[in-house]
C-alpha cells in the first residue's frame, strides 16, 4: 500500500455546492459515493485526488421509484437495494440478475449504481444490463441538467464522457416493450462467481406476436475496453424463430466480436470461448422470460 496523498474532504448538502467545489478543484477533484472503487484506488495509488467530494449528504440521490414510462433509480442507490427491489425485478430483470452477483453482500451494501458507471470498468456488472435496457443517465453540471444514454458514457477503461464537475444524479430505465425478457450471467475467477467478471453477458429479447424475435440486444463485459454491444449477434437473431440454431449463430457472432486482453484472471482465448458459452446461456434465459412476458 502506498501512503495516501493529502486531500481536502467535503460533504456538501446540495448539488449546486458539490458542482461548485468540483469545478473549482479542476482535474484533482473526485466524487465519492460508496467508495468501494475510489478508496481502493486511492490506497493503491491508482488515484491521487487533491479534493474528495462525498455525495452522501445531498438529498434525493438515492432510491427507486416508478415514474411515467419507466423507473427512476437514484445514482446513490446501493447495489443491495437494486437486488432487493421488486420494481427492478419486474422492469429490468437483467439488472436484478447483475446486482445479485456483484461482489459480496458487504460490498453490495456500499457500492452504488452511479459509482459503477462512474468507474467505467470494462468488467462492470451493471453497465451491460443498463445498456440492454436502454437506460438514460441524468447528469448535473455547471450548465444545468442533461440526459445521455448509459451506452454513450463509456469511452475506455476507467474513462467516461463525464467532465470532472459532472454528477450522475439518476438513471431512468424505460418500461420494456410487450414480449420483452432480459437476463445477465457472469463467470468470475472464483467459485460462486461473485467476484470481478472474467466474462459477463446481458441480453434482452423481444418476441413479436408471431413468436419470432422482433429485436435483441446483447452486451458483454470484460472482453473489450468498454461494455461491448454485439451488433452482429443481435442481427443474427432479428426476425428468426427463437430456436437453438438462432441462439448458436448469435453466440458465435458474439464470440467473434470480442477483443479481450489476457490478464491474471483469464487468457484472451479463454474469454472468447466463455463469451460464446455464456451468450448462448443468457439468451436461453432471456427468451424464456420473453415467452413468460408474452403470455
Ligand atoms: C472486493 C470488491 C469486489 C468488487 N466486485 C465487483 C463486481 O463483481 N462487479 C462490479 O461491477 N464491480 C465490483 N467492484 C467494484 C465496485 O464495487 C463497483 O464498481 C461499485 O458499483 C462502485 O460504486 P461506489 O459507489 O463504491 O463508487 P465509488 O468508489 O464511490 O466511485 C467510483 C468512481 O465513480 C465516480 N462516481 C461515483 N459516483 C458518481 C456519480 N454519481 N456521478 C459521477 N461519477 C461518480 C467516482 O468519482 C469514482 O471515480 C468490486 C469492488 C470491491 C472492493
Amino acid at each position: 500500500m502506498k501512503r495516501l496523498r493529502e486531500f481536502s474532504y467535503h460533504e456538501p448538502e446540495s448539488l449546486e455546492a458539490a458542482i461548485g467545489i468540483l469545478a473549482a478543484g479542476g482535474d484533482g477533484a473526485r466524487l465519492l459515493a460508496g467508495g468501494t472503487d475510489l478508496v481502493v484506488d486511492m490506497k493503491t495509488g491508482r488515484m491521487r485526488p487533491s479534493i474528495v467530494v462525498n455525495l452522501k449528504r445531498i438529498p434525493g440521490l438515492s432510491g427507486i421509484e416508478a415514474v411515467e414510462g419507466g423507473i427512476r433509480i437514484g445514482a446513490l442507490t446501493p447495489v443491495a437495494t437494486l437486488q432487493a427491489s421488486p420494481l427492478v425485478g419486474q422492469m429490468a430483470a437483467a439488472l436484478a440478475d447483475a446486482a445479485a452477483v456483484l461482489a459480496t453482500p458487504p460490498v453490495r451494501g456500499l457500492a452504488t449504481i452511479g459509482g459503477n458507471i462512474g468507474r467505467a470498468s470494462p468488467a462492470s456488472d451493471l453497465g451491460p444490463p443498463l445498456i440492454v435496457h436502454e437506460a438514460i443517465a441524468t447528469i448535473e453540471g455547471p450548465d444545468g441538467s442533461r440526459e445521455e444514454t448509459v451506452e454513450s458514457l463509456y469511452v475506455g477503461p476507467g474513462a467516461t464522457t463525464l467532465a470532472v464537475h459532472d454528477i450522475i444524479t439518476s438513471i431512468f430505465v424505460p418500461t420494456p416493450a410487450a414480449g420483452f425478457g432480459s437476463a445477465h450471467l457472469k463467470i468470475g475467477a472464483r467459485a460462486g462467481g461473485t467476484d470481478i467478471a472474467m466474462v459477463g453477458v446481458s441480453a434482452g429479447v423481444t418476441l413479436g406476436a408471431d413468436g419470432r424475435i422482433a429485436a435483441a440486444r446483447i452486451v458483454l463485459a470484460s472482453v473489450a475496453p468498454t461494455p461491448l454491444r454485439a451488433i452482429a449477434a443481435e442481427q443474427a437473431l432479428a426476425g428468426r424463430e427463437p430456436s437453438e440454431e438462432a441462439v448458436a449463430a448469435a453466440a458465435a457472432a458474439a464470440a467473434a466480436a470480442c477483443r479481450p486482453i489476457s490478464d491474471l484472471r483469464a487468457s484472451a482465448s479463454h474469454r472468447v470461448a466463455l463469451a460464446g458459452v455464456l451468450t448462448a446461456r443468457v439468451l436461453r434465459s432471456a427468451i424464456a422470460r420473453a415467452r413468460e412476458a408474452s403470455r
